[in-house]
């Protein structure tokens, strides 16, 4: 076996260029099928060749890993619910925490090991990223699944608690570093481990998005690291690959939405922006309803029409009935086109992945920057379960909590309809001008069910 192991070096670099091929694949939905297939042949060759550099592998034991990976992950995959992404993805990046503390802790055990200071060093900064983000992974899943508490830790001991351990943390793991100790090794990694806690557990649930894809960040870092321990040149690549990309996608949510990167973490914007919410001014507001029957009937006597979906067309799952009102509408002559604002949802994409899941056209799709001139010039706007995105207080009011933040400009369309339950505020806690806008009908439902007798509605009339 080990006659192969030259051949393992080549194994890498192919997979790495797949990685940077799959990447690139990602970042247009026409390519994203053949990205993730570059992923997936770049993932078995670099496990594959792993198998022939490792000196003596335990066939049995890695292959019943493995074959055990493959059942739970197969079943996952193909039962998870689009609305439950964000959570699995915090998950699996637990694991890819939990793998960088066991090898770690593992190398620091092995007798064999030759402990040079760049070598402890390695371990040191691998290890304690790798439990943080086990733990503070964990807890974003348990927040993100409702399994613990959304509610952010509060209290004024919260932030020394928070510098205590991580000056703690560095202190252990720099007498490790310096003195070889393997109790402080393990006291640096049980208090990384809890410091995970500390660090994700003030966060409030609505802004987990943000920290899944910071995490995503740190994972990747924690694997680059380990693969410098193990000497793993795909292991670098590939860790630095997901760090890289993960720091990118974080601020890029962050932009989206007005914020920067340390009010996430350390801002606690959820429970203020609700606040600043339920106040509101006191004064009683007016708004239109109108039935789907009506609305079917206004689209269908249009010429153009713009889709702006949010949050609510996920929770509702509604993305094959907006798809079907689509194709109705088209097919009494009328333009439809989708707006999708790079926050929609709860998780980046959200939107894109929903519609591609119903076959819309690809073409029909359109970013912020590209149909935002275009609102004024539409005759009927239809907002589906979206308001965060689409609020005017955003461009209009230095008072809002959101101000300053890009928003679909929906509110400069001739008409706009909007399907929504109530008139409850979305994920930012906040009231929308928009809905009480003279041009502009509320539609009460589930937004699956409207959906369904919009369409009853455009097949029973027309042009
Ligand atoms: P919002 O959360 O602002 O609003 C969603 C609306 O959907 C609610 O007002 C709700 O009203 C309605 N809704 C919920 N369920 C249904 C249903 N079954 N049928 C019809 N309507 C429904 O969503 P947006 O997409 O506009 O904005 C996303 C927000 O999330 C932004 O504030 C963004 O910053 C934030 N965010 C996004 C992330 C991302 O990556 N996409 C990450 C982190 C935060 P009602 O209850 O009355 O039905």
């Amino acid at each position: 076996m080990q006659n192969f192991a030259q051949y393992a070096d080549w194994a890498y670099l192919i997979g790495a260029i797949l990685f940077i091929l799959t990447l690139r694949g990602l970042s247009s939905p026409t390519t994203a099928v053949a990205g993730n297939r570059y992923g997936m042949i770049g993932m078995a060759l670099a496990v594959a060749a792993t198998f022939f550099v490792a000196p003596n592998p335990a066939m049995l034991l890695i292959i019943g890993a493995m074959v055990l990976g493959a059942v739970i992950g197969l079943y996952r995959a193909r039962t998870v619910p689009m609305t439950q992404m964000p959570e699995t993805v915090a998950m699996m990046h637990s694991l890819v925490g939990m793998s960088a503390v066991l090898i770690a802790v593992a190398a620091v055990l092995n007798p064999d090991t030759n402990f040079s200071t760049v070598f402890r060093f390695e371990l040191f900064i691998g290890c304690f990223v790798g439990a943080i983000t086990f733990t503070a992974s964990v807890i974003a899943w348990g927040k993100l699944s409702a399994k613990l508490a959304a509610k952010p830790l509060k209290g004024f001991w919260v932030k020394p608690t928070q510098a205590i351990l991580f000056l703690a943390m560095l202190g252990f793991g720099a007498h490790y570093f310096m003195a070889d100790s393997l109790q402080s090794f393990l006291i640096m990694t049980a208090i990384a481990l809890v410091f995970g806690y500390f660090w994700i557990a003030p966060i409030g649930g609505g802004d987990m998005p943000v920290v899944v894809s910071l995490l995503n960040s740190l994972s990747g870092w924690a694997a680059a690291g380990i693969g410098f321990t193990l000497s793993n040149s795909m292991l670098i690549i590939a860790g630095s690959l997901v760090g890289s990309s993960g720091a990118i996608l974080s601020y890029i949510m962050c932009k989206a939405m007005n914020r920067s990167l340390l009010n996430v973490l350390f801002g606690g914007f959820g429970a203020s922006a609700a606040a600043a919410g339920a106040e509101g001014d006191g004064v009683e507001k007016n708004y239109k309803s109108g039935s789907a029957e009506d609305a079917a009937f206004m689209m269908a006597n249009a010429d153009s029409v713009v889709i702006v979906p949010g949050y609510g067309l996920a929770q509702a799952r509604a993305q094959n009935a907006v798809k079907e009102l689509a194709t109705v509408l088209k097919e009494q002559g009328v333009t439809v086109r989708y707006a999708i604002h790079p926050v929609a949802g709860r998780m980046p994409g959200h939107m894109n992945v929903l519609l591609a899941e119903a076959d819309v056209p690809y073409e029909d799709v359109c970013e912020m920057e590209e149909i935002n001139s275009d609102f004024a010039s539409t005759d009927v706007v239809l907002v589906i379960g979206a308001n965060d995105v689409v609020n005017p207080a955003a461009k209009d009011d230095p008072t809002s909590p959101i101000y300053g933040m890009p928003i679909l400009e929906a509110n400069r369309a001739r008409t706009i309809m909007v399907i929504k339950r109530s008139m409850s505020p979305g994920y930012a806690g906040l009231d929308n001008d928009l809905f009480y806008m003279d041009k502009t009908m509320m539609i009460f439902g589930d937004a699956k069910k409207v959906l369904e007798e919009m369409v009853k509605g455009v097949t029973g009339g027309g042009h």
